[in-house]
């Protein structure tokens, strides 16, 4: 087996830095369902807890002005990391179903130009439940219709279909960045300047883009991003939707409680400003401080570089599995980022992902939480091999050595 190329990050993360030699050694290719976390995540919410935990905002003694500066902290680091306009923009959620359900708890409900029965949202085959489910609920309070793009064979989104759907009625346009099934890099500036030139607003699931590119939220010109911290090196429960200004400040609050309001009486309540008035109770402050700590991470390495080795390692593994003969690779999207999916023929994808991991090689199973894309695919689930920037060429050799074996039992 040839020796791999040194990894400059992998000695970063502590549960995945192991001797190549280990019979032991787990080559985990899953950090699309979450990632590993580098040292100094994990440092970052051991000092909090040891030296500095207290409740943010409210309280006059000094511990808590330390805690909540480290986590206001967190806000600045993450509009710098997108290229928000103010930190203001920023709202801390617990991931990115959460901000999808806020905002479709909100955003229909703006005050003076409250969504009607009839009026439509345009989703995409690819997406995840989370962009899907949310909008479901409010379609049925509301009365909305929900128009889905099509892919073309390849696992690409099908831009003639989704201007075709562009239309009057027309009030939302989410999408995701980064396929979690197929790996497809969608072309999101594009289908966002579509959608504006149709007026309407555009909501880009960036789940599993922002542990491996560049997000500009300016460039992209989208109105609302959001992503999960677990993704990207931080901890769970950590997750961001960042919306522009004028526009967030429209939303209605959506959660009631402490945090989000300025004054209260049994007669009156007057709601605090943002970004405060979409974060009631208290946040998950460890979290947030981890992921302030995995944006410093992150920022302080060579991203274009990560991305390039990424795709290296997974293009290198996919063309070895397609070679195998029984192994269907599934979607061949025209810019793909570090995922791919794949089936050994006629097997369940859950014996195979058994038999990888009895072999040392963590892949997920299932519908990815994609079903509309698995029935679209004529599926019902896929193996799916996930890379990150602490994956090396003895994971990719452990991946096929391990399908090759099981192509041998089951087939
Ligand atoms: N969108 C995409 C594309 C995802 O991959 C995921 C996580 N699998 C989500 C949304 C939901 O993220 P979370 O579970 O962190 O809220």
């Amino acid at each position: 087996m040839p020796h791999s190329t040194p990894n400059p990050w992998r000695h970063h993360f502590p549960l995945i830095d192991q001797p190549s030699c280990d019979v032991n050694r787990l080559s985990y290719l899953d950090s699309a369902a979450t990632s590993q976390k580098p040292q100094c995540v994990i440092d970052a919410i051991e000092q909090y807890y040891r030296h500095y935990n207290a409740n943010v905002h409210r309280a006059a003694h000094t511990l808590s002005a330390r805690s909540t500066s480290a986590y206001e902290d967190c806000r600045d680091k993450v509009a710098d990391f997108i290229g928000a306009n103010e930190s203001n923009e920023v709202i801390f959620t617990s991931g990115t179903t959460e901000g999808f359900n806020l905002l479709a708890n909100t955003l229909p409900y703006v005050e003076g130009q409250r969504w009607q029965e009839g009026d439509e949202v345009i989703l995409s085959t690819l997406e995840h439940h989370a962009n899907i489910v949310p909008w479901q609920m409010l379609a049925e309070r509301l009365g909305l219709v929900i128009k889905v793009i099509p892919l073309d064979c390849n696992g690409d989104l099908s831009i003639p279909h989704y201007q075709a759907l562009l239309g009057p009625r027309t009030r939302l346009v989410s999408l995701t960045h980064v396929s979690n099934t197929l790996g497809t890099i969608n072309p999101i500036k594009e289908l966002t300047r579509l959608a504006h030139a149709n007026s309407s607003l555009v909501a880009i699931d960036g789940a599993q883009a922002c542990a491996h590119l560049d997000i500009d939220v300016q460039e992209i010109g989208c109105d609302f991003y959001l992503f999960s911290g677990h993704k990207m090196y931080a901890p769970t429960g950590s997750g961001i939707l960042w919306g522009k200004y004028p526009l967030l400040n429209l939303l209605p609050p959506w959660q009631g409680g402490g945090e989000m309001i300025k004054t209260v009486s049994f007669e009156k309540v007057q709601y605090n400003q943002l970004p405060y008035r979409l974060e009631a109770g208290t946040p998950n402050i460890s979290a947030i401080i981890g992921l302030g700590a995995a944006i410093d991470y992150l920022s302080s390495i060579d991203r274009q570089q990560v991305l390039r080795y990424e795709q290296k390692l997974c293009s290198s593994a996919k063309t070895q599995l397609a070679d195998i003969e029984g192994i269907n690779i599934i979607g061949e999207p025209k810019v793909q980022g570090s995922l791919f999916s794949f089936l050994i023929d006629g097997c369940e994808p859950s014996d195979i992902a058994t038999l990888l991991d009895e072999q040392g090689v963590a892949v997920r199973s299932g519908h990815h939480c994609t079903q509309p894309l698995m029935t679209s695919l004529n599926l019902t689930g896929t193996v799916r091999a996930s890379f990150a920037l602490y994956n090396n060429e003895d994971d990719v050799n452990a991946l096929v050595t391990a399908v090759h074996k099981a192509c041998e039992l089951l087939l």
